[in-house]
């Protein structure tokens, strides 16, 4: 079976027993947000026990708090009614893995997938490529807690963003599933 096949399958079999969600409220049921990696292991479902209709989950690489992170933040409160948020980064995290200057300098030769190795990533596929990539803050890792110290104070300190919202700052452990706290972050973070 393809990946389209597969996703296709398991999509008519989870609508098969889809129930009474159709009569899910649009407002997150459990009134909070949390931003957070696209990393295939997180499953913020299974490590913070969401449902459908729960909570707002918004994920991009990294979770960092990007302009377009904030963006739907902002309406998750001003308009869907959140009131408390996290962010939750995770140990070995792609995004610590690279740096501005060289995943743009792969897309300088190549668009196709470069091969991870002991000492980095390089590029195995043809070219051409394009400087587009230069152009581009990729927002990448290099201090794992203090990038989620980051992101919660980023966000603290946004204009559009109320005082009394509390953000807490998390690091999600890939090898036991845990949600580590970064006390530092959490601080950063309280609500006044
Ligand atoms: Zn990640």
């Amino acid at each position: 079976m393809s990946v389209l096949e597969e996703v296709l399958a398991a999509n008519e079999a989870y609508a098969a027993g889809f129930g009474d969600r159709g009569g899910l409220a649009l407002p997150p049921a459990r009134g909070f947000a949390i931003l957070t990696c696209m990393d295939a292991r997180l499953d913020p479902a299974g490590y913070a026990g969401l449902s459908e209709g729960d909570a707002h989950v918004i994920r991009n690489a990294g979770g960092r708090a990007s302009d377009d992170a904030i963006r739907s933040l902002v309406i998750s409160y001003k308009l869907l009614g959140t009131k408390e948020w996290f962010v939750v980064h995770h140990t070995d995290c792609g995004m610590e893995f690279f740096t501005n200057d060289v995943i743009a300098g792969l897309l300088d030769s190549s668009l196709e997938t470069a091969a991870l190795g002991p000492d980095g990533f390089t590029d195995v596929g043809a070219g051409p490529g394009s400087d587009a990539g230069h152009d581009i803050d990729w927002l990448t890792i290099a201090d794992q807690s203090g990038a989620v110290v980051d992101d919660v104070s980023r966000i603290r300190a946004h204009p559009l963003v109320p005082k009394s919202i509390p953000v807490y700052g998390y690091l999600y452990d890939v090898k036991t599933g845990r949600l580590v706290e970064v006390p530092e972050a959490t601080e950063a973070g309280r609500a006044d």
